[in-house]
């Protein structure tokens, strides 16, 4: 189904995040048939450029990050008829009328902000004061969404400056992918799962956003973050809200992110015991992570992994752990939720130990499995073994799955609808920073210097034992 007739504006059009994802997915959208014929996509960047220009590097951006099969030059052409460019400088007066002058009137305007954040409060105020933006006018904003609470409350204050909470679009892309919605529909569209969803019967909850790259070519920027700060802060406690709340009344944005935000309330401070944060080392042929920082003596996470405890009455007594990390020994993002052992096993002790798992992947192969415990076919008597239910959205939806749209193209397609259930509401972002910020100031006092691991391992050895000592083991991350 068409969206609405829209102009959209994307601030950093020439950039790697709008090459990479903004633009091919804008195009995906326009071959499926949900960009209307007369919608408008406007690059404004500060670079020197003509629409001539800007349709040629949009046309190379998508022959380069789109898959093969998608690119048709007879589709590409007409996709990029809809392209115009402006030079627009975000800390100066340049270009502004011109763009004002391009923009449709009746039509919705959405303006993506994909630039540095230092940029946001700027472009902010002089969409304003050349009048560009109108009431309905959507604001896009990407992460980082400031570096602790403090700058984050800077950053709100000067949108909120500008814009109302209902027009500003926080990005946090892993809320648009097709399993982490469905996560939401498993849990609220099944009579399964929701009476069991507690600490009487869930063991424990593993998040693991595990990546096999290293920092690379941007050490030098990543090194002013981490792993807490880059992943934890935002993706992983998005997936830890949206397993942990509570059923929102309805499936409406500010429903779901009341819930959400309650879920960051009631998390418990974490005491060091509970952290583990490590760092890759050399390998015969890569740098170490501190090479790759250009630091030396880096403090920085490469890796952390976290033991969080929610308080309230559906989560006591449950850990949910968290590790996510770089040049890990494989390429995975998975939540599992881990089921409680039956109270009595009528098959004795022989039989083992069986705990239900209920696996939700995010990547690769979006998918989700159950493992259940069945008896092992053949003569052999009552033997118990676990098999995996498995739905994999490409075996079950067949041709349809290479139709899920990626996560920033179904985001970009959301804003223009005005819908924001899977964006980041203000508040939400810094009751995430208000929890993270002491506990990244304690290992900073304490001068916490991180474990070294292996590249492409699981991790460093203290994080297996977080979990050892509490009887409890990773899941492999493979
Ligand atoms: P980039 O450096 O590749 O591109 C920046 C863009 O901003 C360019 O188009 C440049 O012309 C424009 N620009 C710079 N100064 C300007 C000014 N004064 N006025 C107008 N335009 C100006 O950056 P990027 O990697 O595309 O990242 C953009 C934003 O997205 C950043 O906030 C980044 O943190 C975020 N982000 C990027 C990625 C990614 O994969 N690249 C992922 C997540 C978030």
């Amino acid at each position: 189904i068409p969206v609405e007739d829209f102009d959209l504006v994307i601030f950093g059009g020439t950039g790697d995040l709008a090459r990479r994802k903004i633009l091919p997915g804008l195009y995906r959208r326009f071959c499926s048939g949900q960009m209307p014929e007369t919608a408008r996509i406007i690059g404004a960047a500060r670079s020197e450029h003509d629409t001539a220009e800007f349709r040629q590097i949009v046309r190379d951006a998508i022959r380069e990050f789109s898959k093969k099969n998608e690119c048709d030059d007879a589709l590409i052409g007409t996709f990029l008829e809809r392209l115009h460019y402006v030079q627009v400088d975000a800390k100066g007066e340049d270009g502004w009328g011109d763009l004002r002058d391009l923009m449709r009137k009746d039509v919705v305007k959405a303006y993506y902000f994909s630039v540095a954040p230092s940029l946001f409060g700027d472009l902010a105020e002089r969409l304003q004061a050349h009048g560009i933006a109108d009431e309905d006018a959507r604001i896009v904003v990407e992460k980082p969404f400031g570096r602790d609470l403090a700058s984050a409350k800077k950053l709100n204050q000067d949108l909120a400056k500008h814009f109302d909470e209902t027009q500003i679009y926080r990005i946090d892309h892993y809320l648009g992918k097709e399993t982490v919605q469905n996560l939401m529909a498993v849990r609220f569209g099944n009579i399964l799962f929701e009476p069991l969803w507690n600490s009487q019967y869930v063991d424990h909850i593993q998040i693991t956003v595990a990546e096999t790259v290293g920092v690379g070519g941007r050490g030098e920027y990543y090194d002013k973050s981490g792993a807490m700060r880059d992943m934890v802060q935002n993706h992983l406690m998005q997936l830890l809200c949206l397993i942990a709340m509570e059923p929102p009344s309805r499936f409406d944005p500010d429903a779901v992110r009341d819930e959400k935000l309650k879920v960051i309330r009631a998390l418990e401070p974490i005491d060091h015991h509970h952290i583990v944060r490590g760092q890759y080392d050399a390998t015969e042929t890569e740098p170490s992570y501190r090479e790759d920082a250009g630091d030396p003596r880096s403090r920085t996470e490469s890796f952390i992994a976290l033991r969080c405890m929610i308080s309230n009455w559906r989560w006591a007594g449950t850990p949910f752990y968290l590790r996510t990390g770089k040049k890990l020994k494989a390429r995975a993002s998975e939540i599992a939720v881990v089921f409680k052992d039956a109270p009595h096993s009528i098959f004795g002790e022989e039989a083992g130990r069986h705990a239900n798992v209920l696996s939700i992947r995010l990547q690769p192969n979006e998918g989700m499995t159950l493992k259940v415990t069945i008896k092992e076919p053949g003569p052999g008597g009552m033997r118990l073994i676990d098999v995996p239910l498995d739905m994999s959205f490409a075996d079950a939806l067949g041709e349809e799955a290479d139709d899920i749209p990626d996560a920033y193209e179904r985001l970009i397609m959301d804003v223009i609808r005005g819908n924001q259930t899977l964006f980041m509401r203000g508040d939400e972002v810094q009751a995430a920073w208000a929890w993270t910020d002491p506990l990244i100031e304690s290992w900073e006092a304490r001068s916490d210097v991180p474990k070294l691991y292996d590249a492409y391992s699981s991790g460093p050895e203290d994080a297996a034992m977080m979990l050892h000592r509490e009887g409890r083991r990773w899941r492999e991350i493979k």
